[in-house]
């Protein structure tokens, strides 16, 4: 591409220029979204930091309007970033090419302190019940090196991941959605689970975590299953550090 024909092309698309890995038929958000992307994410993270890590797994739609609203340090969502992050939760990511089922009917939807279990030292929850045994169970069969890495999430947390991968990926909608669930769409608000091995930090979050002991400790277990395997239909990525509460 020339030089003349390179502007004309940053001019027109210049979040595009920017991703080497993107394909051509990817949606990308338009140029006041990606504005408001960038303030939500921004905002989001401010609330994070107000109320706390594990909190911020949990807490609800109308809690985080309701921070944002009186802590000056956050700032009160504005009508635009509002309507924009119903419109994240609410429209439908099969036009982003994910095909998962929708979990979560309601953005103000409230996960209850009684309903989960806090797992000490992880910042996180995961949901009493079957998730719970399941969980329980595990540690037990797998060993001590099998950690929690992520639980429960509710709407807002699914949101702050959701819109910081799309902060991420420039605004490219197609890339996003096949790393992390669209907010109405996540298993972690109403089941599942991450686990990983201890001291292994991000590469739990990678295709590298089927490699280790403790995945193949996991692979002999008829109790659990994995949500995500290789080419699953739902167009999410290889996740097998997922654990599906069936
Ligand atoms: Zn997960």
């Amino acid at each position: 591409m020339n030089r003349r024909n390179f502007l004309a092309c940053t001019a027109l698309t210049p979040l595009f220029a920017n991703d080497l890995m993107a394909n051509a038929n990817d949606i990308y958000l338009d140029r006041d979204e990606w504005a408001l992307l960038t303030s939500v994410n921004a905002r989001i993270k401010r609330v994070k930091k107000h109320v706390g890590f594990a909190n911020f797994n949990l807490i609800s739609f109308k809690d985080t309007l309701f921070y944002a609203r009186n802590y000056s340090s956050i700032g009160a969502f504005t009508k635009k970033e509002i309507a924009f992050l119903d419109k994240l939760f609410y429209e439908d990511p099969k036009q982003y090419g994910f095909y998962g089922e929708k979990t979560c009917f309601d953005i103000k939807n409230i996960v209850k302190i009684k309903e989960v279990q806090k797992i000490p030292y992880t910042g996180h929850y995961v949901f009493k019940g079957k998730a719970l045994e399941d969980y329980t169970k595990l540690k037990q069969d797998v060993g001590d090196t099998l950690i929690l890495t992520s639980g429960v999430r509710n709407v807002v947390k699914q949101l702050s991941l959701y819109v910081n991968k799309i902060y991420n990926t420039r605004g490219n909608m197609t890339k996003a959605s096949e790393s992390i669930a669209p907010p109405a769409h996540s298993y972690h608000t109403i089941s599942d689970f991450d686990v990983g091995r201890k001291g292994w930090g991000y590469k739990n979050f990678t295709a590298d975590f089927a490699s280790t002991q403790e995945f193949n400790e996991m692979m002999k277990l008829d109790y659990i299953g994995m949500r995500y395997n290789k080419n699953n239909s739902d167009g999410v990525r290889f996740e097998p550090w997922h654990v599906e509460v069936i």
